[in-house]
């Protein structure tokens, strides 16, 4: 097996962590993002920024990174229907799951992406997909990944991992999963670069990073911090 990996890059704080952990666990690392039509679009922006700021801190890593790509999925966003994608109130929809699940996004997320590592010769793929912190999204399980991981294989011919190193920790985990990997400057861009909120706000910088602070995914990030801090201070 190749030391070479594609990350699911989102822009986020679980894919940046991911990034930091490909980046110290393999020798080339490549890129990918997706626009879907979400309306936190601003986390595209922030990609590109996270990026910026982690070759310019982390020298190292910025020699083992590879190309950037963001693919256009915007037929996605166009039959999903959900809150992610349209200017609608976050709530539970009558299937007991958040109405801001976009159906299938990680399978075709890490079905494209595969496609790209393929042509590119890149055995790993790394996503920040998470059973722990399950906002009830099927498609972040474990046993989901899993099996994609085999029809992939079989269908393409290839022998992939799929990697996702936050499967089992949780948001607090997380932050100390990336201070180990690249200290406080790293939390440092977690903080200031990714982006989270699922509304898209970043008027205000909080001490957990930037967002509304009212939304689901603000939510996480908040409480993981905070629990970060009081266990920083213990
Ligand atoms: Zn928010």
């Amino acid at each position: 097996m190749n030391k070479k990996a594609l990350v699911l890059f989102s822009g986020g704080q679980d894919s940046t962590v991911c990034l930091a952990w490909a980046l110290h666990h393999f020798d080339h690392v490549e890129t990918i993002g997706f626009d879907y039509g979400q309306r936190h679009r601003i986390e595209l922006q922030c990609r590109l920024e996270v990026i910026e700021q982690i070759k310019q801190q982390f020298p190292a890593w910025g020699n083992k990174l590879g190309e950037d790509r963001v693919i256009d999925l915007g037929w996605l966003g166009q039959i999903s229907d959900c809150a992610l994608t349209e200017e609608r109130r976050i709530e539970l929809s009558e299937n007991g799951l958040p109405n801001t699940f976009v159906p299938g996004r990680n399978l075709v997320f890490f079905l494209i992406a595969s496609a790209v590592a393929y042509r590119r010769g890149l055995s790993t793929l790394v996503g920040g997909m998470c059973q722990t912190d399950f906002s009830g999204y099927p498609d972040c399980r474990e046993d989901t990944l899993k099996a994609l991981q085999v029809a992939t294989n079989l269908g393409m011919a290839s022998s992939f991992r799929f990697e996702t190193p936050l499967m089992w920790i949780d948001k607090t985990e997380t932050f100390t999963l990336g201070e180990t990997l690249g200290g406080s400057k790293l939390i440092d861009i977690l903080l200031k670069n990714t982006h989270t909120c699922y509304t898209g706000d970043r008027s205000t910088l909080h001490s957990w990073g930037y967002g509304c602070g009212q939304c689901p995914a603000c939510e996480l990030r908040k409480n993981g911090w905070k629990n970060y801090i009081s266990q920083s201070n213990q």
